[in-house]
């Protein structure tokens, strides 16, 4: 006889199962139109928030009406990161094993604060970090452990090196001392927000960073970085801390991480390397010679969320001095003390969160469906757009380029004839605003930009899994169209 087993409080299983398959075919839909949809969302703000209730609805509602709700209401207002002419900020994209596996994380809920709340999630993010350190040639003396973001991890590094250096910080704070002098973390003028943030949420202070200038490629000058480092120690000031980036934000240059940790390792530093978005191309072999020297970093940062086809979040943070990270971090209430704390991992000591969610599941199912070639060859071909891309722009007269690629992202400028004679910069700047503007206003592309040299660059970022080479055509037709466009508006 069958039994029937109840889903007491919850969606009942009949409802939950046709449900389910509704909305996974709702998903392969998305993808299937998803060129038809705008890039960037065209709608104004305040848009949604008319449209939602003031006030929770008091009895529940049908799920087919909330699902329907996603077409209607949350289509529209959604900016399409996995549309192959996402090319702004850093195109990223997920996958169909990714978002898979967070379906099946979420029914298991688990909170990965001690090992026995969640075996699973403890013990696959040890694994499948492993493999990630692999593929990507890192040696097996760094340990990891997985956060939301490269923001929350490079914070992290931050305060492991600050532990190290200052171990008294934890209990006696940096307040109300005299007995403390400035402590001082270095990164190159092109490196990410998030140290300076890293810096504000850690108590350091914005003085407490140094900004190092960079060459005519945006890489730090190692040179002016030792000279600041002996500046500083003549004046008193304690330097513990180097964030060095492999894949800048802007332009995703590499700073000179080989020079930058023989000076960390003269003056015992701690030598954090932002590799957040390039980090998955170390896989590349013919690419592992841009992270020549990230292997001496006390910690590393890279983002499957941004360049692994892995849904958004996961950021895999690794360290060799995992010591340091859970003496700045850890604190075992009663309620949460075991006796198995000796011999397992807890991830709690390990970063400022208590519960974690189970992200290591959807790196696994990635990694395990795609392969390290399959994952290879993606990122090849995303390289090579982009270096295609390039060579178009290079061989443009309407066009130039403003950074190396080394990566797969582009940075270029319109150069319409008539301003570019003149040398009207400013003039330029407002062109390639009103040509990024326009592309955006289209729906068709999305494109960023950024300042190099104090001039507008436009930023165009191969990384969607679903890029193909007609994207790079049809890119290269929107461009040229709109620039004679423009410049005939302007006649
Ligand atoms: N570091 C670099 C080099 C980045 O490019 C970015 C974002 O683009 C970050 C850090 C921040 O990443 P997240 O959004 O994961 O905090």
């Amino acid at each position: 006889m069958e039994t029937k087993v109840e889903w007491p409080g919850d969606m009942p299983e009949e409802e939950f199962r046709r449900f389910a398959s509704q909305a996974s075919e709702w998903i392969a839909d998305y993808f299937n139109k998803i060129e038809d949809l705008p890039v960037l969302s065209q709608v104004s703000p305040g848009w949604l928030k008319e449209q939602i209730s003031p006030a929770a609805p008091d009895s529940g509602e049908d799920f087919a009406a909330i699902l329907a709700d996603m077409d209607k209401l949350i289509l529209p207002a959604s900016t399409h990161w996995n549309h192959p002419h996402f090319h702004g900020l850093f195109s990223t994209s997920t996958s169909g094993p990714g978002i898979l596996a967070e379906m099946l994380a979420a029914a298991l809920d688990m909170k990965a604060m001690l090992w026995r709340t969640s075996p699973a999630s403890a013990e696959l993010e040890d694994a499948v970090l492993g493999w990630l350190r692999d593929m990507t040639g890192l040696p097996d003396v760094f340990e990891g452990i997985i956060y939301d973001t490269a923001s929350v991890s490079t914070m992290h590094a931050i305060a492991a090196a600050r532990e190290r250096a200052r171990p008294d910080i934890r209990e006696l704070g940096m307040s109300g001392r005299d007995d403390l002098p400035l402590l001082r973390v270095y990164c190159s003028e092109e490196a990410h927000s998030s140290v300076d943030k890293a810096c504000i949420a850690l108590g350091l202070g914005l003085r407490s960073l140094k900004k190092i200038e960079c060459n005519d490629v945006f890489e730090m000058k190692a040179d002016a970085l030792a000279a600041a480092i002996e500046a500083d120690l003549a004046e008193g000031i304690m330097p513990f801390c180097v964030v060095a980036t492999i894949g800048t934000t802007s332009t995703t240059a590499v700073d000179p991480v080989e020079e930058i940790a023989r000076i960390c390792e003269s003056y015992g530093l701690w030598l954090h390397v932002d590799a957040a978005y390039a980090g998955p191309a170390a896989i590349l072999p013919e690419l592992r010679p841009l992270f020549s020297g990230w292997e001496k970093a006390d910690s590393i940062v890279m983002n499957p969320h941004k360049w692994l086809f892995t849904p958004f979040d996961l950021s895999a943070f690794y360290c060799r001095d995992m010591a340091s990270l859970r003496r700045a971090f850890s604190l075992v209430p009663e309620y949460l003390r075991t006796a198995d704390s000796a011999t397992v991992k807890n991830g709690m000591d390990y970063g400022f969160q208590l519960g974690r969610r189970f992200r290591a599941l959807k790196l696994w199912f990635v990694i395990r469906y795609f392969g390290r070639e399959g994952i290879a060859a993606r990122l090849r071909n995303h390289c090579r757009l982009a270096r295609d891309f390039a060579d178009w722009i290079r061989q443009s007269e309407n066009f130039e380029l403003m950074a190396p690629t080394p990566f797969a992202l582009v940075c270029f400028r319109a150069v319409p004839k008539h301003l570019a004679e003149t040398q009207d910069q400013s003039g330029l700047d407002e062109f390639n605003e009103r040509l990024m503007n326009k592309i955006n206003a289209s729906g068709k592309a999305y494109l960023s930009h950024t300042k190099l040299k104090g001039r507008l660059a436009l930023r165009f970022s191969v990384g969607s899994i679903r890029i193909m080479p007609r994207h790079i055509e049809e890119m290269k037709e929107l461009l040229t169209g709109a620039v004679a466009e423009i410049g005939l508006s302007m006649q």
